[in-house]
């Protein structure tokens, strides 16, 4: 999609990031707005839906593996990049929801590249595969009493809310939106460590294993 007034949301936990890529798409002629983690993209996203999402993947709060699937069921017309320096590559890595991957580090003009390969406005929405695409959500609490909980996006109505599981992990799950009564299906996963992580060495075969069997990729 050529940068001439597409709309762009750009999430990430670094504000230096943030602040670098809006300053240079901005100038290119991008309209930009950001958020730094999920959670706040889905509130941009509920004032105003974007063209192109641009999302770090490791952030606290809602990671990107997790916004990049609600927006891919909740929003299946916004193109979306995946952007990470976990991962090399031009390639999406497997599993994850989005239409292009930008490797972090690799400079504006490799950006740029990735942003103007992306599909047009009259590419065949059908094709992309909305419901198919499980949540992942991170671990991200306990309370109190120590009951594990998370907090899960309504791909629907997009609010959210804290939910409770028994402590196994790699298993789906399955509760309705406190809401608007949405089936929500979801998979937990452990939060993503900030090392080197050896990830996702699968073979585009295994794509469509449990999506609970993420959880390992990520050691
Ligand atoms: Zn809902």
């Amino acid at each position: 999609m050529q940068g001439t007034r597409a709309k762009l949301l750009i999430v990430d936990d670094e504000p230096s990031i943030r602040e670098s890529m809006s300053l240079i798409l901005a100038d290119i002629g991008y309209r930009v707005r950001t958020a730094e983690e999920g959670f706040s993209a889905l509130i941009e996203l509920r004032k105003e839906i974007p063209d192109i999402l641009l999302s770090d993947l490791n952030m606290p709060g809602m990671s990107g593996f997790e916004l990049l699937s609600v927006v891919r069921r909740r929003f299946p017309s916004v193109l979306t990049v995946a952007m990470t320096g976990m991962f090399t590559g031009d390639e999406v890595p497997s599993g994850i929801a989005a239409t292009a991957f930008y490797q972090k580090g690799c400079g504006i003009a490799s950006l740029l590249k990735v942003l103007e390969g992306l599909p047009g406005p009259n590419r065949a929405l059908s094709k992309l595969p909305a419901a198919s695409v499980p949540i992942w959500i991170q671990r991200n609490g306990h309370d109190s009493s120590g009951v594990p909980f998370v907090t899960i996006a309504c791909p629907e109505c997009l609010r959210t809310f804290p939910q409770y599981f028994d402590n196994s992990i790699c298993q789906m799950h399955q509760t309705d939106c406190t809401f608007c009564s949405c089936l929500i299906q979801f998979a937990i996963v452990e939060p993503v460590s900030r090392g080197p992580a050896k990830v996702f060495e699968m073979k585009p075969a295994d794509r469509k294993q449990e999506p609970c069997g993420a959880a390992q990729f990520y050691y």
